[in-house]
């Protein structure tokens, strides 16, 4: 399989996603959910088009996003949205910042994942 840097599709609008700071695939491997040698073989997704995970991020630079449903955050757990938020925020300015730091992908993840990695090897 050729892997590209671009061109690849959203699973649900269908439109490209053009940068890996509007990816949801890059914003979930950041927070450890997603597995370096997973990431080439999983669809890509705009990070607007994930509202399950996107409704936490909180940033005065990222438009709100609302999600309905069994999933709403309005729907959780104070506690637990608290935690969400301040983890997928974290991830997600971390994701702005990647392509101008000129790191490796295996550093993209947040410390502590990358932590855990380093347990495991
Ligand atoms: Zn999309």
């Amino acid at each position: 399989m050729v892997a590209c840097e671009q061109g690849y599709l959203c699973d649900v609008c269908g439109k490209d996603v053009e940068a890996i700071t509007e990816s949801d695939l890059y914003l979930r491997y950041i927070l450890g959910e997603v597995s370096p040698l997973a990431l080439p073989t999983l669809r890509e997704r705009h990070i607007r088009c994930n509202p399950a995970t996107a409704q936490y991020i909180v940033d005065p630079a990222f438009e709100p996003v609302r999600c309905e449903g069994m999933f709403a955050k309005e729907q959780m757990d104070v506690a637990y949205v608290a935690e969400q938020e301040a983890r997928v925020t974290r991830a997600w300015r971390r994701l702005q910042e990647v392509p101008k730091l000129g790191i490796p992908l295996t550093e993209y993840p947040l410390p502590e994942v990358r932590a855990a990695w380093q347990r495991h090897t």
